[in-house]
């Protein structure tokens, strides 16, 4: 079965949301052309000081997709599979999330080719400062700001703001964000991406007639998004009955205590030990008897093979990228409604958004204030992308990128094209 499945690249994906979306717009072929070729590409190659004494090489990635909204911005990744077709798609995607959420950023994405679990904190540390200044010839906080991604955090986000700012020879807190408060982090980043999973998650329930309290939810991936959507969904009154990790899932039709379950994985690294819940794959996390499915892991994981086993009615996809073109299109097919990724997550760069003008203005808000003005980008723009669905009748992911697009497009015009 699995040597039937198409080799998998996440641009091929980001490519192909693209051209459907431009089919309804009319554009000229040189600025199709134009938006979807990525701006600069930088690959380092680099050696790590080990703390065994010896070196070891590894490779990373910065690349800037567009920088016609305003500087670039997207996250950094640590995963053993990160390539560089995949930071290319994850860049043209915060392109069209950035421009969707209408926030003045153009679409970076940077990344490691490395485990963070097995490096030691001071492994890490070295890695991160040397990858910081491998990629210091784009990063400033005028024009490239990164972010926290799969297997990064806070602590290395303050390494990445260090490393600059020793190298500028004084503090430049809005060179990155995601970073602690105590350095310039914003109240609420930390949860942000999961919190506006739920606002855009709730609302779409609402419009399709679903009640919080008659709602199962299944959550794949458990990390700083996939865990904090479950929490807030589950806050809501929504029934959580399945979540998974990289080492596997747990089921329980009753409903998991979400808070307890993250007080478990803090403790013991992973949720497939906890007690109140039966051991099972994460396929069948993904493929769970439930209303809504959360991908919040990687990408690709919704393919022609799993799409005709999954029972949710509602993805909202925390994950970029998570359903491949082949398992969308069956899942569309079945009249499922996707809350697309570009929309879905965006919870994340809107408050890191928030934390960068804090950081500009050294001023900084209250956590009331920060939810509070996520919520309503978040429903804004929910509420533009059902309406322009409805109105064109096409899927969320493609009336969301006609939005996106078409705001780059409007940019482009007014700039004109250099010289
Ligand atoms: P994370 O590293 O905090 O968590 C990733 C989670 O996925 C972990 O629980 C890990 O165990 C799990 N996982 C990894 N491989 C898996 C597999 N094969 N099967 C099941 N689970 C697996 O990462 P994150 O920041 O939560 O990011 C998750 C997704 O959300 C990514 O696609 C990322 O690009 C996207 N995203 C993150 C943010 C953010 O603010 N962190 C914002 C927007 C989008």
């Amino acid at each position: 079965m699995t040597a039937m499945k198409r080799r998998y690249s996440a641009s091929d994906v980001a490519n192909a949301q693209f051209d459907k979306a431009v089919r309804f717009m009319h554009l000229p072929d040189d600025l199709v052309e134009y938006l979807r070729t990525p701006k600069r590409e930088l690959t380092v190659n680099f050696p790590v000081l080990m703390d065994d004494g010896r070196m070891r090489m590894f490779t990373g990635y910065r690349i800037h997709h567009s920088t016609v909204k305003g500087p670039t911005k997207g996250g950094i990744r640590y995963h053993p599979d990160v390539t560089i077709d995949e930071v290319r798609a994850l860049a043209m995607w915060m392109t069209w999330k950035c421009a969707l959420m209408n926030i003045p950023y153009g679409g970076a994405k940077g990344g490691v080719q490395v485990d963070p679990k097995e490096l030691s904190r001071n492994e890490l540390r070295r890695l991160t400062r040397r990858y910081a200044t491998e990629i210091s010839i784009l990063i400033s906080p005028e024009g490239d700001v990164p972010a926290p991604d799969v297997g990064t955090n806070p602590q290395i986000m303050a390494w990445i703001m260090d490393t600059y700012s020793m190298h500028r020879g004084y503090s430049a807190p809005a060179v990155v964000t995601g970073k602690p408060i105590s350095v310039g982090g914003s109240q609420g980043r930390i949860e942000a991406t999961g919190t506006g999973v739920m606002f855009t998650t709730i609302e779409a329930m609402r419009h399709l007639g679903m009640e919080p309290g008659d709602t199962r939810v299944a959550v794949q991936g458990f990390g700083n998004v996939g865990s904090v959507a479950a929490l807030r969904l589950w806050e809501q009154g929504c029934r959580v009955v399945a979540v998974s990790d990289v080492n596997g899932g747990i089921r329980n039709p009753r409903g998991l205590n979400v808070r307890d379950l993250m007080r478990h994985q803090a403790k013991s690294g992973t949720v497939v030990d906890y007690p109140d819940g039966e051991r099972i794959s994460n396929y069948e996390v993904l493929t769970a008897d439930c209303d809504v499915l959360v991908p919040a892991a990687l990408e690709g994981v919704i393919d022609e093979i799993v799409a005709p086993e999954v029972k949710a009615r509602l993805i909202a996809e925390g994950a970029n990228g998570p359903c491949t073109t082949e398992g969308e299109a069956i899942l569309l097919e079945r009249g499922v409604v996707f809350i697309p990724d570009i929309l879905c997550n965006a919870g994340g760069v809107t408050v890191s958004y928030f934390e960068w003008v804090q950081d500009l203005q050294a001023f900084f808000w209250t956590e009331d204030e920060i939810v509070e003005r996520l919520r309503r980008i978040m429903l804004e723009n929910f509420h533009a992308v059902w309406d322009a669905a409805l109105e064109k009748k096409i899927d969320m992911r493609t009336a969301a990128y006609t939005l996106a697009i078409g705001r780059v497009v409007d940019a482009v015009e007014a700039r004109g094209i250099y010289p």
